[in-house]
């Protein structure tokens, strides 16, 4: 560890720049980078890892790098425009530990606008709060990242090791950019991930599955609509035998989320159907999304969501004759518990203790995060730690600027401790 001067030295050097880093928290949220459309905020990206004196590597994520790989996610989506940045702080000389800072660019869909307070894609400050949709998730720990490098910099101290800064896309829907950051080369003996954590560190996530049904029914005039098939009312006997799929899951328990009463959320999240009011609907599509336990095999999941949609769907006549059809795209992702990170952990808490004078406390997530590629798929321990948000994913998305500047400094602390620092 270092000494505590050097300690105080780095943490006032984040407080020095913390205006300017909310400054360009708040720029970044400006710019919607919702799936597509993140290439402008990942120009911004580079620009600002040049300018902070790292080498850029700025690259298209290529299916076919790609689609090969343990923990790919097929997409039905266009990557003509989807860029990947890494920012390289490479030591002439290495003699500490490397690092990998990952972070995810994209943000999701605001919902109807109007239900904001503010226009989600204008950020503003109150109190203590940036508001604005992906501040929160995740751009202020995308950007505190940064920030921690910088201060470093500023203070005329250079990492001994090797870093990578990385803003990668399609952490929301597959986490294939992380993916083609690992097909492209990139290792460390850490990875961090300040994710919106609440200044906890995640030591297990679940992992997440997508899936899409698509029932037919006949149409016929809403007149004689019992001649006909309905797909829309037809889906939702579907719907309730998912739940208790969903149920049974959450009745067998797993040792990483036994804390928890309801590990497994599976959520029917999107719905399509029909095309006239006074048709019975010809068809219907009901996206859902379902959590998993680690150490599940994702193949046998997807063989007990069709077992499951099949048999309910012999309850409906037309159903049983025209079975629903089940698409996969977007995550299939697994999931991941936190280990072999002893000396990881060990760093992070005393990073964390030198800026909070608390212990790290360890949380379980509900959720994914790109973290599982470094730990399942390159034995590079993968530290969730980020900063107090609220209402990610929902309306006045929020992220706290004090807690933003704690996750800072203590990332700038964990830079040094594991990496060590040298002279510039
Ligand atoms: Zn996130």
């Amino acid at each position: 560890m270092m000494d505590s001067t050097l300690a105080d030295r780095i943490k006032e050097a984040v407080a020095a720049g913390f205006d300017e880093q909310v400054r360009f928290t708040s720029d970044l949220t400006a710019l919607p980078s919702l799936r597509g459309r993140e290439a402008p905020a990942q120009d911004v990206m580079a620009r600002a890892y040049r300018a902070a004196g790292l080498a850029v590597d700025r690259f298209k994520v290529e299916l076919d790098d790609i689609r090969h790989l343990p923990g790919f996610s097929p997409v039905a989506v266009s990557y003509d425009d989807a860029w990947n940045v890494v920012g390289a702080h490479r030591a002439p000389d290495p003699r500490g530990r490397s690092l990998i800072l990952n972070g995810h660019i994209d943000v999701v869909p605001t919902g109807p606008v109007e239900l904001w307070s503010a226009p989600p894609f204008q950020p503003h400050v109150e109190g203590d709060w940036l508001y604005g949709r992906g501040g929160g998730d995740m751009k202020a720990g995308l950007v505190a990242a940064l920030y921690a490098f910088k201060a470093l910099r500023g203070l005329g101290l250079t990492p001994a090791a090797d870093i990578y800064l990385q803003s990668v896309i399609e952490e929301e829907c597959t986490g294939n950019g992380a993916l083609a950051c690992l097909a492209r080369g990139y290792r460390a003996e850490a990875a961090v991930i300040p994710e919106p954590m609440g200044e906890a560190l995640a030591r297990a996530q679940v992992g997440v599955m997508w899936f899409q049904v698509k029932l037919r029914g006949r149409p016929v005039h809403v007149a004689v609509a019992g001649t006909g098939a309905n797909a829309i009312e037809a889906a939702y006997p579907l719907m309730s035998a998912l739940h208790k799929l969903e149920a049974r899951w959450n009745a067998e328990k797993h040792p990483a989320f036994a804390g928890l009463e309801h590990p497994l959320n599976l959520v029917v999240s999107r719905i399509e159907g029909g095309d006239w009011t006074s048709s019975v609907p010809a068809w219907c599509t009901f996206d859902v999304r379902c959590g998993l336990y680690p150490g599940s095999d994702l193949g046998a999941i997807r063989r007990e969501i069709e077992d499951c949609v099949r048999q309910a769907a012999q309850a409906n006549p037309y159903l049983a004759n025209t079975p629903p059809e089940i698409v996969y795209h977007g995550f299939q992702a697994e999931g991941y518990v936190l280990q072999d990170a002893d000396a990881q952990v060990a760093a992070l808490d005393r990073s964390h203790r030198a800026v909070t004078g608390q212990p790290l406390q360890q949380k379980t997530l509900t959720g994914t995060t790109d973290a599982r590629f470094f730990g399942l798929y390159a034995g590079i321990p993968g530290l969730v730690y980020g900063p107090q948000a609220e209402s990610i994913h929902g309306y006045d998305e929020r992220v706290s600027l004090s807690s933003t500047l704690r996750v800072t400094q203590a990332i700038a602390l964990f830079i040094a401790d594991w990496c060590g620092v040298e002279a510039a």
